[in-house]
């Protein structure tokens, strides 16, 4: 019963919450910012270039009718698999279905090996990936006072309501309802509390009408926190004064809940953080930490508070997983809280890993029949000249034509994430000739620096394998 109030507790509190906002990956998602959807015309035709996505026309087409069977309710079950050469876009093909599929649906990218660590079990790693990839919409109405945060004049903090602001000195800042002037004083522990969190005079706040906990919110809509503010003790809401009935929602993953519930409730002091440190956060997760948690959503969502948000988890060389993972997976697709899941390989043909057994891409073919194939083709030179653009522009680098140009002939000789990733480095070169536009010449002087993995590969070859 404790767990599951402490779960309540967290999805109504969003402190809790916002404490584990970097559990989405991030930093591999970042090349592909530029990705807002699939491109696709109200009939489904694919527009050459369109929501920062450049030719890859009938895979896109294929994309768009997945997106339309899951809007429908009919892939579950089911699984995409992308199949194409490295570079020919699946990465940026699977958040592009996210994309469509809504603007807050978490998308997890993966990679095969990333199931081989010595510390955490396969399918653990598995598991928790596919939580990464199912967001929970919680919607509240609450009963909520608004007001600034404004300084108290010094009569004010002379106020008499608990006695705290006459000794307390740095007790200038107090809330006002933006109706009838009254103010509620904030005790200063919750105050320090606001301020370490970036409040400051002038911004808008919530008080619930109930719980008194105070929320902020402002300049960023991704950022809230809640404090409880013991309200009867500190905070005299004046009942019938300023409130309104306001919707909160909140965007979660089950990863998060999962996360902030295993954490150590120890409080943010120094010496519980270094205790913290200690812990193998990872094993911290259990399968009946889950399970209670799975309870209170379910109920949450039974009693439509919350909504399920299955987002897009993204398994790129899924030919690295092994049978066991295979195993976990076919049971996985099958469950009610699983996300979309597509995959991706360049592999034809070849082993099921931990078997002797040859298979289509490496997959077994009961978890291979559950899922729809799209083929992904090589970009023209064109084409990659156009990403490259797209991105430059993304990165606030100003390219030249040539230097485009150049560029998408490098991508055309190696790869076009090569290609892309030289956009900085010829940049920076630009730069220290004093220029702000990329030329050509800066192109071609990377170009030569670097070598890009077939160069290196050659060169390995020639050497006979040891480089001398
Ligand atoms: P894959 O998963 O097939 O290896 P990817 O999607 O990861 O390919 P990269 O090779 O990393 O693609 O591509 C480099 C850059 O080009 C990334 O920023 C990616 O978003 C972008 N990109 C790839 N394909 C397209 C496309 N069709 N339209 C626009 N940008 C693309």
């Amino acid at each position: 019963l404790d767990i599951v109030h402490r779960n309540i507790f967290i999805l109504t509190a969003g402190a809790l919450i916002e404490e584990v906002e970097s559990t989405t990956k991030t930093a591999r998602i970042a090349v592909h910012t530029h990705i807002k959807g699939l491109g696709l015309t109200p009939e489904g035709v694919a527009l050459p270039i369109a929501s920062g996505l450049v030719g890859q026309e009938k895979a896109r087409e294929a994309c768009g009718v997945v997106v339309d069977l899951i809007k429908s309710k009919k892939m579950a079950g089911r699984a995409l698999l992308l199949a194409g050469a490295p570079g020919t876009g699946k990465t940026a093909l699977a958040l592009g279905i996210s994309q469509e599929l809504g603007g807050k649906v978490p998308f997890c990218p993966m990679v095969g090996s990333e199931v081989y660590s010595s510390e955490v079990k396969k399918t653990e790693v598995l598991m928790e990936n596919f939580r990464r990839a199912i967001g929970l919409r919680i919607k509240e109405n609450k009963e909520v006072y608004e007001g600034e945060v404004t300084e108290l004049t010094p009569e004010e903090t002379e106020n008499p309501l608990g006695g705290y602001g006459r000794t307390v000195s740095h007790v200038l800042v107090g809330l006002k309802t933006t109706k009838g002037g009254k103010q509620l004083r904030l005790d200063p522990s919750i105050y320090e509390g606001l301020q370490k969190e970036g409040v400051t005079v002038g911004d808008v706040i919530y008080i619930e009408a109930n719980s008194g906990a105070v929320k902020r919110v402002g300049r960023s809509d991704a950022y809230s926190t809640e404090f409880d503010l013991e309200a009867e003790e500190y905070v005299p809401i004046p009942k019938g004064d300023v409130h309104k009935k306001k919707e909160i929602v909140q965007d979660v993953t089950l990863h998060d809940l999962d996360a902030s519930n295993a954490k150590p409730q120890g409080g943010g002091d120094v010496m519980s953080m270094m205790a913290a440190m200690g812990k193998n956060k990872k094993t911290e997760i259990t399968e009946k930490l889950r399970t209670e948690i799975n309870k209170v959503v379910n109920r949450y969502i039974d009693q439509g508070v919350a909504e399920l948000v299955p987002g897009v988890l993204f398994v790129d060389e899924v030919h690295m997983l092994d049978i066991e993972c295979f195993t976990f997976l076919n049971r996985a697709l099958e469950s009610s809280l699983s996300p979309i899941v597509v995959f991706a390989t360049n592999r034809g043909v070849c082993n099921i890993r931990g078997t002797d057994v040859l298979a289509p891409h490496g997959v077994p073919v009961d978890l291979l029949d559950r899922m729809l194939i799209v083929r992904t083709m090589p970009y023209s030179v064109e084409e990659m000249v156009q990403i490259m653009s797209i991105r430059a522009a993304v990165e606030g680098i100003t390219v030249s034509e040539g230097g485009l140009t150049a560029l998408g002939s490098i991508g055309a000789r190696t790869s076009l994430r090569y290609a892309v990733q030289m956009l900085t480095p010829s940049s920076i070169i630009a730069k220290t000739t004093g220029r702000d536009e990329v030329a050509e010449e800066d192109v071609g002087e990377i170009d030569e620096l670097f070598f890009d993995s077939k160069a290196s590969a050659r060169l390995l070859k020639d050497a006979e394998g040891y480089l001398k």
